[in-house]
């Protein structure tokens, strides 16, 4: 993966437009969760030690193409300021060095990819800066179209990103492991299979695991599992086998009659389930035997919990691995990546998210890369990077 960044190129005294991802969680007003401000901060903080003017393009919420109040970032500067430490305006006619736009998304041409609006967009900059890897996988008019009118390159969050990512999957160091877990092998087929092809172990949990379980034969009880999904998890199976990918599947499960808080629970083997509980969570064979295999590996990549996290005590098993993993990348031994709506979640649970050695907040982007589809912004970092070393 070849792009260009902000240190790559001229930015002193430029007019810079730095797409961001400022769609910030909020409740009354107020900003709930700022790591999305916290994360630009370098990219700020760099563009500033050059004397750039910064021009900050953002989205907010799904006003589709309309401009609706309740959808607009007048709310934000102040929030910016304070994690910034610098003064932000708002909106065309502010004079500040930092000055945010309104929500692209109040014009419908943003998310038609529209050439017209990225033109009125271009107008305020002389260099276009993608700092928004969470919304690469959305070809918009500031995510795609303008990389035409601009020259383009990455931001220093979009860089570590890319980075991290690239590290995880396109040139790991082996032995790699992928876990995947979480609820629904339909909303993960396209990551099953293209991890099969690229790592040595995929080691799957949550209720996906029993799925590939019931698609060897083996009754799961009650246990949530796909009953329409069983020929592609044979696939998916016999593709591992083709591509020397090691499957990894539970040896034993935490069971339950009911699925509740503190539920009476006892440990089955996988492969002697009883007909009327649910598995709920790995049990602790199958922990040291993943652990033992972590121990051997050089590179993890995770998405989905292990179980229901949210229901204790079935967080265990996520936990437990969490921590394993948090630990071998404290020491050195391996490089951890992480993404997902509930993995993050599983994982602050788990207490390991400063832990690891990256982990994403782009839901879907993160989701796209794992599948090994091209994202259209990070396309265009790509192409960008290599107009310029021709020119
Ligand atoms: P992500 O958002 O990180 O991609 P998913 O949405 O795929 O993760 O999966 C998370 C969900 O999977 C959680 O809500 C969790 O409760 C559920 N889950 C995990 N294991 C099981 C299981 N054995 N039975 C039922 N649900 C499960
Ligand atoms: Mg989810």
């Amino acid at each position: 993966m070849t792009f260009q960044t902000i240190k790559d190129i001229d930015v002193k005294n430029k007019t810079v437009l730095l797409r961001a991802d400022l769609n910030v969680p909020t409740q009354d007003g107020q900003v709930t969760d700022t790591t999305r401000i916290d994360r630009l901060k370098p990219t700020i903080d760099y563009l500033l030690s050059q004397n750039s003017k910064i021009i900050v393009l953002s989205h907010f919420g799904r006003p589709k193409g309309q401009e609706k109040p309740e959808f607009s970032l007048s709310f934000l500067p102040p929030f910016l300021e304070k994690k910034w430490s610098v003064k932000v305006g708002f909106g065309q006619e502010s004079s500040e060095q930092v000055t945010l736009l309104e929500n692209l998304r109040f014009n419908p041409g943003e998310e038609k990819n529209n050439t017209a609006f990225a033109e009125e967009l271009a107008k305020h900059g002389d260099i276009y800066v993608n700092d928004a890897f969470s919304c690469a996988h959305r070809a918009h008019a500031s995510t795609e179209a303008i990389t035409h009118l601009l020259p383009t390159v990455a931001g220093l969050l979009m860089a570590s990103e890319l980075n991290a990512l690239n590290d995880a999957l396109e040139s790991p160091q082996k032995p790699v492991m992928a876990i995947v877990g979480g609820s629904k092998i339909s909303t993960k087929l396209s990551v099953l299979n293209n991890m099969v092809t690229k790592v040595d172990y995929l080691t799957l949990g949550g209720a996906m695991a029993n799925t590939f379980l019931a698609a060897q034969g083996h009754d799961m009880g009650s246990s949530l599992y796909e009953p329409d999904m069983l020929d592609e998890a044979q696939d998916i199976l016999k593709s591992a086998k083709a591509n020397n990918c090691n499957i990894v599947l539970p040896i034993d499960c935490i069971a339950v009659e009911k699925l509740e808080e503190n539920a009476p629970h006892s440990t089955e083997f996988a492969l002697q389930f009883p007909s009327d509980k649910s598995a709920i969570d790995i049990g602790e064979q199958s922990i040291a035997h993943i652990n033992s295999i972590l121990k051997t590996c050089k590179t993890v990549l995770w998405n989905g919990p292990m179980g229901v996290f949210e229901i204790k005590p079935f967080d265990n098993g996520t936990n437990q691995i969490a921590k394993q993993v948090a630990a071998l990348t404290k020491s050195g031994n391996i490089l951890s990546v992480a993404g997902g709506g509930d993995t993050v979640a599983a994982l602050d649970n788990a207490g390991c998210i400063k832990d690891f050695s990256y982990i994403s907040t782009a839901g879907g982007a993160f989701l796209e890369w794992i599948e090994g589809k091209e994202l259209p912004g990070v396309k265009a970092l790509e192409k960008a990077a290599s107009k310029s070393k021709a020119a």
